[in-house]
């Protein structure tokens, strides 16, 4: 019997390993299977090259659990070791700058372990002793046992072994019993080696029997060693795709598309993406896209591997060149998954211009789904824009989709303000905003429906990207002023008419929470509203910014009030009636008090005058006196018209019924207000 050390610079690297690899110990069943997966192939290799002359026969490579004795053994039927490859491969483990490395990747198990390739050294992460009986596939072969016991001895002996290949024994150490269940084999096994290429047995098939679960004789084979990305595109119907979609995500409604990757220049990439019907909630949905190294699981988190709009699809990727045991930062750095990254983004856009230029009709009918991950593509990555651009949908009120360039053509005449830009008009709240889309459409002009959850940075990145054009959301102006064509018509109201109807109708505005209104006047035509609300255009998009998480000043405007226009049409009968009314009421009075302000402001004129240029001290205490003394009367004339006015205004039915109406067109009229407005108008039926 042989015995000697393991050769390690360092002290002793199973402390190490212990201390150091606690977060990810259960990967020990992962690197141990696929070791044994690729000592089979290997031997496949070279019986296909002519090199193994024997029988190939069972490669079945089984797992064995002895919950008693607390063992899990591994063993395959391939290539095998002879004394000497065990000494290469397992006693000289060659590592160097070991404790730096370890601090620095502490947590990244599947660093250090590919670092020092130490795949088959994390079993002693789970283990207090390891076993390996290997026979070499070439004639003649010594079978040998390689143990050891977590110190750096090993012993090395001759023994009996009937067929070729390697059984690793582990015995699970007292901290890892867990390991030693068949629970959680099954568990490893399903989520590493679901599709490892070849046949894994552990335990028996089950069969009911007279309502109880049995064991037949039969092993169970663990793992589809032909996954659905592993074959050829031509072979594969929609249904073999959407039945491996429901076994990767059992609680998942069926997917929109599928994408079949098949990459071999300029690196080696298979896989199959799928667009799935997303709830809700999109962080929720993200990392569902399982990533895998030559069919061995590596990990379900792919940011910085796919770009970040991909992770809102699911599926599979498999590549060799990802590399499987390496840092997290290492893999975003690395230039092949810099280049996988571009290159699964153009073909998910090749993808999706396919099956638009193919089956427009399916596109379309898929588009409500599909919108987020487009837009949110588009947002994120610029050379997605530039091929998606072809291909994303606009979708007007009545449920009618167009291509960017469509549309542009269906606008165009009718939509071109007199500044030559060429106005997208949008809702994003179709009920809400129901009257000013009407009013739109009455004019002959097209709406949008823009209410995703992205739409309004679309927005904003359409705007910057459309030349002359710009977006006006369909409620933040009254409808002839949304796309501003010739001048317009003349407001027939006097100056002293204006004054008044913004105190009746800003002392009858409702008090909304963090709600401002500004009374303004618009020359519109009789037949349109009375009153409307308005929201500016400007303000509206900060807030939204700001409420999406825009960042730095965005919260300034999330702090601000709302701030409405209450626009009056100075044109419409009932406005002019509300004018009448107020002449005949309190016409006099009000009379009065603006010609008592009229002839002291007179005064302050002359006082003002008489200041102009001089300095303050060259000023007569007694003119000062008197300035001060006029501009009191000033506003308490004031105080007393508004006053006069507001009990007219108060008393007027129909200053508070247009109000209402303009606010229950906004959604805006709620609580009492709306009770108010019920009763009255009860009242004025
Ligand atoms: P890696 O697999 O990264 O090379 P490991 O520490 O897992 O590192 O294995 C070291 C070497 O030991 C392998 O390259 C292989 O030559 C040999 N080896 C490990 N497991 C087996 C096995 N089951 N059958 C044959 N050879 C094996």
């Amino acid at each position: 019997m042989q015995k000697g050390h393991i050769g390690v610079t360092t002290e002793n690297i199973f402390p190490i390993i212990k201390k150091y690899l606690y977060s990810d110990h259960e990967i020990f069943l992962r690197e141990l299977v696929s070791n044994a997966v690729d000592a089979t192939q290997k031997l496949k290799t070279l019986a296909s090259v002519g090199e193994f002359k024997g029988e190939l026969g069972e490669t079945t490579i089984s797992i064995l659990l002895d919950e008693k004795a607390k063992t899990i053994t591994i063993s395959d039927r391939g290539i095998g070791m002879t004394a000497e490859e065990v000494d290469k491969y397992l006693n000289q483990v060659a590592l160097s700058s070991a404790n730096d490395f370890l601090e620095k990747y502490k947590d990244e198990a599947n660093a250090i372990i590919g670092h020092f390739g130490l795949g088959f050294y994390s079993s002693f992460m789970v283990s207090k002793k390891v076993e390996v009986i290997t026979k070499s596939f070439q004639e003649g072969a010594q079978a040998v046992k390689w143990s050891c016991d977590g110190s750096p001895e090993y012993t090395l002996e001759e023994v009996d072994k009937a067929e070729r290949g390697t059984d690793i024994i582990l015995h699970i150490d007292d901290e890892n019993q867990q390991y030693a269940t068949k629970a959680e084999i099954n568990g490893l096994l399903k989520k590493y080696c679901r599709f490892l290429p070849v046949e894994i047995a552990f335990g028996k098939e089950t069969e009911y029997k007279e309502g109880k679960e049995e064991e037949t004789d039969k092993d169970q084979i663990i793992n589809d060693t032909k996954p659905l990305w592993t074959r050829t595109p031509s072979e594969l119907k929609d249904e073999d795709y959407d039945k491996f979609y429901r076994d990767l995500y059992p609680m998942s409604d069926d997917p929109l598309f599928n994408i079949h990757l098949n990459v071999d220049y300029p690196f080696n990439l298979t896989g199959v993406l799928y667009f799935p019907k997303l709830k809700n909630n999109v962080e929720v949905q993200k990392n569902k896209i399982q990533l895998y190294s030559n069919q061995v699981y590596v990990t379900d988190s792919v940011e910085g591997i796919v770009p970040e709009f991909l992770t809102l699809l699911h599926g599979v990727i498999d590549s060799p060149d990802i590399p499987l045991n390496v840092s997290r930062s290492y893999l975003q750095s690395d230039g092949n998954v810099k280049k996988i990254s571009s290159h699964i983004t153009k073909k998910v856009a090749d993808r999706l211009e396919e099956i638009f230029k193919k089956d427009r009709k399916t596109f379309e009918e898929k588009w409500d789904d599909l919108k987020i991950f487009i837009e949110y593509g588009m947002l994120s990555e610029e050379k997605f824009y530039d091929r998606a651009k072809k291909f994303t949908l606009l979708k007007n009120t009545d449920g009618k989709c167009f291509t960017f360039d469509e549309y542009a053509e269906v606008i165009k005449t009718n939509q071109t303000d007199k500044d030559s830009q060429v106005v997208y008009l949008y809702t994003t709240d179709v009920l809400g905003q129901h009257s000013f889309i009407e009013a739109a459409k009455n004019k002959g002009y097209d709406v949008l429906v823009l209410d995703g959850q992205l739409d309004s940075h679309f927005v904003n990145q359409l705007e910057s990207k459309f030349e002359k054009s710009r977006f006006v959301r369909v409620d933040s102006d009254v409808v002839d002023k949304l796309i501003p064509k010739e001048d317009a018509a003349t407001l027939n109201l006097s100056e002293p008419q204006k004054q008044d109807l913004t105190t009746i109708f800003s002392s009858q505005v409702p008090n909304i929470d963090k709600v401002n209104f500004i009374v303004a006047f618009e020359a519109l035509s009789e037949t349109d509203v009375p009153v409307m609300i308005v929201q500016q255009e400007f303000m509206r998009r900060m807030k939204e910014m700001s409420a999406l998480g825009g960042g730095g000043g965005m919260n300034f405007y999330g702090e601000m009030p709302d701030s409405y226009s209450l626009v009056v049409n100075g044109n419409h009968p009932l406005v002019k009636r509300i004018i009448e009314d107020e002449e005949k009421e309190v016409g006099e009075k009000v009379a009065t008090f603006r010609g008592k302000v009229e002839s002291v402001e007179k005064r302050r004129a002359e006082i003002e005058k008489a200041k102009e240029g001089k300095k303050d001290e060259e000023i007569p205490q007694s003119i000062k006196d008197e300035l001060e003394e006029v501009n009191k009367k000033v506003t308490e004339i004031n105080a007393k018209k508004d006053e006069e006015l507001t009990t007219f205004a108060s008393g007027n039915k129909l200053v508070s019924q247009l109000i209402d109406l303009a606010l229950l067109s906004n959604n805006m009229l709620k609580g009492e207000a709306l009770t108010k407005f019920v009763k009255r108008s009860i009242d004025l039926i």
